[in-house]
């Protein structure tokens, strides 16, 4: 087994931008992503992307494919169905389900996962009535009371997408101020079809074949609501386990990095929205995990002279 240069580990925006680096600047790399299709969370954004330079995009796969394609022309390899299951940052060691990478650097550019909140109900009713987004599933909430959860734009953006097709939209929130841009918040107060609840939270998710109810607390008080569908939108967690224990974490566990993306272990770097104070945008993961393969080169390079 050879040294690699560098592991990118994830082939979301961040991981694909590190492909096209390695590959331009010369080093060995390997890039492992957990699904069978690169692209990351841009597979589960269904509004327009807008914000990012050179282009707009109907959609976040369009843009994932454009991505993956130009990569492909330069000839980089992304194994997709590949989940790095194990780091070990003292060797360079990286295992996957079948395969084993020795590497110099570990780029990790593992991202971000929905945030479950673990209350009875969410996971059993997956698909029967809680789902990961409104905009893919409202058609099917057609008529129907709904209940979304959360406080920031995704939840926001996804009570107003129910509100076109449900009967009502109940919108609740555990903190005492909605953190959605105030755009998103005035449209939601001038819904006839939106109600937010502040300090409110979601307790149980109920039925029998599908889901039926749900119960909610607000202070000392516990109530039951009838409701065919739930979307939590509860914010994220980073996919960061990989190298807990051998790097630093902020309070919410991402991977602390300094202005080069280099972590806290010599053979660590992490980019995008895994690492600790990223602004969370394509356009960001993007530019970070270029900055981290240009300085892997120059460690490997001025080591090589
Ligand atoms: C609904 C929605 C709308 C958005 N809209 C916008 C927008 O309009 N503009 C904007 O700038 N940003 C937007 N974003 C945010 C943007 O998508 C992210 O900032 C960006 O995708 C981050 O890229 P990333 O490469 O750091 O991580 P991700 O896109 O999360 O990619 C990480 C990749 O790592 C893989 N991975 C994780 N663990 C492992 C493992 N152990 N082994 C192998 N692979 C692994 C994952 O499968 C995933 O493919 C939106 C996000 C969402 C969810």
């Amino acid at each position: 087994m050879s040294e690699l240069d560098v592991v990118v580990i994830g082939a979301g925006p961040a991981g694909l931008s590190a492909g096209i680096w390695a590959r331009t600047l010369g080093l060995r790399y390997a890039i492992v992503e957990a699904s069978p299709v690169s692209g990351g969370q841009l597979r589960r954004v269904y509004n327009r992307v807008v914000d990012y330079p050179g282009d707009t995009f109907a959609g976040g796969s369009e843009l994932a494919d454009r991505l993956a394609r130009h990569a492909e022309s330069l000839g980089v390899v992304v194994r997709t169905s590949h989940s790095a299951t194990a780091v070990d940052l003292e060797t360079g060691i990286v295992k996957t389900g079948d395969t084993e990478f020795d590497t110099r650097f570990i780029l990790l550019c593992s991202g971000v996962r929905p945030r479950v909140l673990g209350v009875p109900g969410e996971s059993e009713f997956v698909g029967r009535g809680v789902s990961p987004s409104a905009s893919r599933y409202a058609e099917q909430f057609s008529g129907e009371r709904v209940l979304v959860v959360g406080g920031g734009d995704a939840a926001f953006e996804e009570a107003l997408i129910l509100a076109e097709v449900c009967q009502h939209v109940t919108l609740v929130h555990r903190s005492g101020c909605f953190r959605a841009r105030s755009e998103f918040q005035s449209r939601v107060a001038a819904s006839e079809r939106i109600d937010t609840i502040l300090f409110c939270e979601l307790v149980a998710i109920e039925g029998e074949q599908t889901v039926e109810r749900v119960r909610l607390r607000r202070g000392g008080e516990e109530w039951t609501t009838g409701v065919g569908g739930v979307f939590v939108c509860a914010g994220v967690v980073p996919n960061s386990e990989l190298v807990a224990g051998q790097a630093e974490f902020d309070d919410s566990g991402y991977v602390a990095v300094d202005a080069r993306f280099r972590a806290s272990h010599e053979r660590l770097y992490a980019a995008g929205d895994v690492r600790s104070g990223s602004s969370l945008t394509i356009a960001a993961a993007v530019g970070e995990a270029s900055s981290a393969v240009k300085d892997i080169q120059r460690r490997i390079g001025s080591n090589r002279g």
